[in-house]
C-alpha cells in the first residue's frame, strides 16, 4: 500500500492519549498533516501508513494533549509578586485596577508575551484570558498582539464592568456594556483567526446591571461566543446581590435566564446547595484556580459536591497578580494538594482526574471539546512533550501521576500548537526569549514607579 504524505510525524514516544478509553500507547506515533492529527497508534502500524519530510523522535519521552488554562489576566504578569498578604479587595484596589489604568500599549504586549512565554514551557497550549474592563480596547488589542506572536491558541475574554462604586468597585473600570459590546463586536471581526477567538466576561455579579446581563445573553446567543465571569470567590457576590435585588447571585442570574451551557463560572468557592443545582440544571461550567485561591486566602472550591453534580470542571492559573505563576503543572499538583488536605482523603482526587480537568475538561469549557483536548485523529495538534530525565521526575511508574505531581517547566521540551512547533528543546522559537526577559524586568518597573507601587 503507497504510504500517505503528511507534514510531520512524531514517533518512538510514549502516547497519553487521553481518549476515551484513556489509552496510554508505549512506542506510539502520530501523523500531522497541517493544523491536525490524522493518525494515532502504535508506531510500527503509523510508519507503515504515513510518511513526512519532518520527523520528531520521542523515544525514551511521553506526548501529551497541550493544558488549557481556563483563566487568566495576562495584563498582570507585570504585577507578579506585589501587594502579597493583601486581602482581595486591596490588591484589586491598590494594585491591580491602577496597573491596568496605567499600562501603556507596549507594556501591555510584553506583559501578555511574558505570560504566554511561561504558559508555553509549562505545556499549556490555549489560554482564556480574561481582560479587565478599560475604558479603551487599545490595550486588550495588544494582548491579541501578543498571542499572534507566540503562536499561542487563545480566547480572549472581553472585560465588562458598568457599576457597582457602592459595593466598592473603581469606577475608573466602568462603561456601559451596551457601548463595550459595540466596540467588541469590531475587535473581534478584526482579530479572530484560526487560533483566536472571542468570549464575552462580566467581571463580577454585581459590576453589571441587570439589564446589562441580558445584553450580554443575547450577545452571546446571537454571536455563538462564550461567556465568562468570577462568582463567589468570596461572600461579596451574594451580599451586593442581596442587597440589591434581594436574591443570592446564581439565584438572580438564574431568574433573569442568564445561565447556560456555554457559561465558565471562575472560582465559585462559596457555594450554596442550590448553586450547584443550578448549575448542574443549565450545564454551567467551573474554571477552577487553587493556587490563586490559596495566594489571596479565599478557600476552597466544594469540588466533591461539583462532580457529585456531574459539572465539568476545568483548571487555570488566575493572573500572575494572584498566582505568581502561569505554571498549570503546579496549579495540577496544587489542586490535589489543596483537595486531599481539604477533604483529609488522600483518595479524594487522583491524577488522572486532574489530568482531565487540565485537558478535556479545559476543552469542554470553552465549548471545542470537538477540537481539542486529546490525541485523536481529526483533534487539533496541540501538545507537549515531556522529558523524564530530570531530577524531579525521574524515575517514572505512572507517567500521568509523574507529570501532575512531580514535574515541572524543566521537563517540558516540546510544545505544538496547531501543528506548529513553538518550542524545541526547551527553547521558544517565536520570540527571542532572553532579549524580551530583560525588556519586561526593565518595562515592569517603569510600570511599577508609575503607578507608584514600586517598593525596593
Ligand atoms: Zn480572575
Amino acid at each position: 500500500m503507497a504510504l500517505q504524505n503528511c507534514d510531520l510525524i512524531i514517533s518512538g514516544g510514549t502516547l497519553i492519549t487521553q481518549n476515551k478509553q484513556r489509552e496510554i500507547i508505549v512506542n506510539g506515533a502520530l501523523a500531522i498533516r497541517g493544523n491536525r492529527i490524522v493518525a494515532v497508534g502504535p508506531a510500527g502500524v503509523v510508519l507503515s501508513r504515513f510518511q513526512a519530510d519532518r520527523r520528531i523522535y520521542a523515544g525514551g519521552k511521553y506526548v501529551f494533549p497541550g493544558l488549557i488554562n481556563t483563566h487568566t489576566h495576562l495584563f498582570q504578569t507585570f504585577i507578579k509578586g506585589l501587594g502579597e498578604g493583601l486581602t482581595l479587595y486591596e490588591w484589586i484596589d491598590t494594585i491591580s485596577a491602577p496597573s491596568a489604568s496605567g499600562m501603556s500599549e507596549e507594556q501591555a504586549y510584553l506583559s501578555g508575551l511574558l505570560g504566554g512565554m511561561e504558559a508555553i514551557h509549562c505545556g499549556t497550549t490555549t489560554v482564556l484570558d480574561f481582560m479587565y474592563s478599560m475604558p479603551s480596547s487599545k490595550l486588550y488589542r495588544q494582548i491579541g498582539r501578543s498571542f499572534k506572536q507566540l503562536g499561542l491558541r487563545g480566547v480572549m475574554g472581553i472585560g465588562l464592568m458598568e457599576n457597582g462604586e457602592e459595593h466598592g468597585l473603581s469606577p475608573c473600570q466602568f462603561r456601559p456594556v451596551v457601548e463595550a459590546l459595540a466596540e467588541w463586536k469590531d475587535i473581534s471581526r478584526q482579530l479572530s483567526d484560526e487560533l483566536l477567538s472571542f468570549a464575552l466576561a462580566p467581571e463580577l455579579p454585581f459590576g453589571i446591571t441587570r439589564k446589562g446581563f441580558e445584553l450580554i445573553r443575547q450577545f452571546a446567543t446571537d454571536y455563538h461566543m462564550p461567556i465568562t465571569l468570577h462568582i463567589n470567590e468570596s461572600q461579596d457576590d451574594d451580599k451586593a446581590n442581596m442587597t440589591d435585588y434581594g436574591m443570592r447571585s446564581v439565584p438572580f442570574l438564574e431568574s433573569i435566564g442568564f445561565w447556560g451551557p456555554d457559561v465558565i463560572a471562575v472560582h465559585c468557592i462559596k457555594m450554596q446547595p442550590e448553586d450547584i443545582e443550578i448549575f448542574a440544571r443549565r450545564d454551567v461550567k467551573i474554571s477552577h484556580n487553587p493556587v490563586s485561591n490559596m495566594y489571596l486566602g479565599v478557600g476552597r472550591a466544594p469540588i466533591l459536591d461539583f462532580q457529585k453534580a456531574g459539572l465539568t470542571i476545568s483548571l487555570a492559573t488566575d493572573g500572575a497578580g494572584s498566582n505568581n505563576s502561569q505554571d498549570m503543572i503546579e496549579v495540577m499538583k496544587c489542586a490535589g494538594l489543596l483537595h486531599k488536605a481539604g477533604y483529609e482523603n488522600p483518595g479524594v482526587i487522583r491524577a488522572q482526574a486532574i489530568l482531565d480537568m487540565a485537558t478535556l475538561g479545559g476543552a469542554k469549557a470553552i465549548g471545542q471539546e470537538h477540537n481539542l483536548g486529546s490525541l485523536e485523529v481529526n483533534k487539533q495538534a496541540d501538545l507537549f512533550i515531556f522529558d523524564p530525565l530530570r531530577p524531579k521526575s525521574t524515575p517514572v511508574f505512572d507517567p500521568v501521576s509523574s507529570l501532575v505531581f512531580s514535574s515541572g517547566p524543566d521537563s517540558v521540551v516540546t510544545t505544538m500548537i496547531a501543528g506548529k512547533v513553538v518550542m524545541e528543546d526547551g527553547k521558544i522559537l517565536t520570540v527571542d526569549e532572553p532579549e524580551l526577559l530583560q525588556e519586561c524586568q526593565k518595562q515592569a518597573w517603569r510600570l511599577a514607579n508609575q503607578v507608584g507601587y514600586a517598593h525596593p
